[in-house]
């Protein structure tokens, strides 16, 4: 079979296996509220509660692994908390510095999650839905299209995986789906990040296509967070095409919610740039690019495409040659660095590839 001929089965198993249910959706340990635990726990001694709430979200243990609990306790509690989040498949690159597991949540829909270790920051990219609606045609997620919302609870979940490998210091929701789409539950999750976890805020980072209503919803919450706004043309017409949701957020709407967000939050923004040859890496594209960021002091961000259907890898020394374009025109920006290409495990490539 040809290359394009598999890539094409290979998308349409994954497409159908994504969108299979095999079973109905039950709640995971991070889904469960303290009270319901606290049910759990009934006729236990109020110190159990302390004992399974700080092996779940300060060690990231699992309750069959907490052996200060008696062991008919552990048992009983085994099924109610086990996690939701099966793993399909855990690929390692880098020399392990980057991890990506392929989970299937408890009713079947398919997620994934990169763990990238640098030297003084452990960075872990989660997903907040399974598929996505946007249908930006770059994206391998896009091109899936939506499967469902994920709980706060798979969110928390997933950097509670990670957890387990390693200390992680910053969460990123880069990973699939789009997170002011699913609203409340990434807000609740950024909170219980926070609040349940220790990551402080500031250390989480929202990305966004650009769903203005949510930028300045998210703008009032009062949560120190870090937006990345994902701008990949600075014109409607292309736009448009590269970002679709852009027919009905054009960049003025963008950029009024933008110069909101800095104005009440006085966080710096950052805009994403996958740097696509031909397309948006023209000394044209940096002069429209530089007029929208500078009015908001924004970062710029230089993604090198990864390779999806249709579209091919950005070549070596691209973004760089763009981010030279940049530079005089007074904006700052930087390329990020790639990892786990050859475990497709690059945030913004995830898609539910079938495993093994
Ligand atoms: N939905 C959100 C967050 C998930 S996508 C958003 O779009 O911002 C995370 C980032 O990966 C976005 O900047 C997205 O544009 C980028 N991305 C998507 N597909 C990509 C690809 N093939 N190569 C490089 N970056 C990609
Ligand atoms: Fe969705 Fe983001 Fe992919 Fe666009 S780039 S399809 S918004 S996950």
């Amino acid at each position: 079979m040809s290359h394009n001929g598999r890539v094409a089965r290979e998308l349409s198993v994954a497409a159908t296996s994504r969108r299979e249910r095999r079973g109905p959706w039950r709640p995971g340990p991070f889904d469960r509220s303290v009270a319901e635990l606290e049910e759990l726990l009934e006729g236990e001694p109020p110190y159990r509660l302390t004992q399974l709430l700080d092996g779940l979200r300060r060690r990231s243990a699992w309750v069959t692994e907490l052996t200060e609990l008696p062991r008919a306790l552990r048992d009983r509690l085994a099924e109610p908390c086990a996690p939701g989040l099966t793993p399909l498949e855990r690929r390692s690159a880098d020399r392990g510095a980057t991890l990506k597991w392929v989970f299937a949540t408890s009713d079947g829909a398919r997620v994934e999650t990169v763990l990238m270790a640098y030297p003084r920051r452990t960075t872990v990219c989660v997903s907040t839905q399974a598929g996505c609606a946007m249908g930006c045609p770059f994206c391998a997620t896009g091109q899936g299209g939506f499967v469902r919302h994920l709980t706060s609870g798979e969110i928390l979940e997933q950097v509670a995986w990670a957890r387990r490998e390693r200390p992680v210091t910053h969460v990123v929701m880069m990973g699939m789906g789009e997170p002011l789409a699913n609203y409340g539950r990434t807000v609740s999750a950024l909170r219980r990040l926070h609040q349940e976890l220790g990551i402080s805020a500031r250390r989480l980072t929202v990305s966004t296509v650009g769903i203005v209503p949510g930028i300045r919803r998210l703008a009032a919450e009062d949560l120190p967070v870090n937006l990345a706004v994902s701008l990949h043309a600075a014109n409607d017409a292309l736009r448009d095409r590269l970002v679709p949701i852009n027919r009905r957020w054009p960049l003025s709407a963008l950029a009024e919610a933008c110069a909101e967000w800095t104005a009440r939050t006085r966080r710096r923004l950052s805009l994403e740039w996958a740097v696509i040859a031909g397309v948006n890496d023209r000394p044209s594209d940096a002069q429209e690019l530089a007029r929208f960021a500078h009015p908001l002091r924004a970062h710029v961000n230089l993604i090198p495409l990864n390779e999806t259907p249709g579209f091919r890898p950005t070549a070596p020394g691209l973004a760089e040659r763009f981010a030279a374009l940049l530079a005089p025109l007074g904006v700052n920006a930087t390329v990020r660095e790639t990892r786990g290409r050859q475990i497709a495990a690059a945030c913004g490539q995830l898609a539910g590839q079938p495993t093994g």
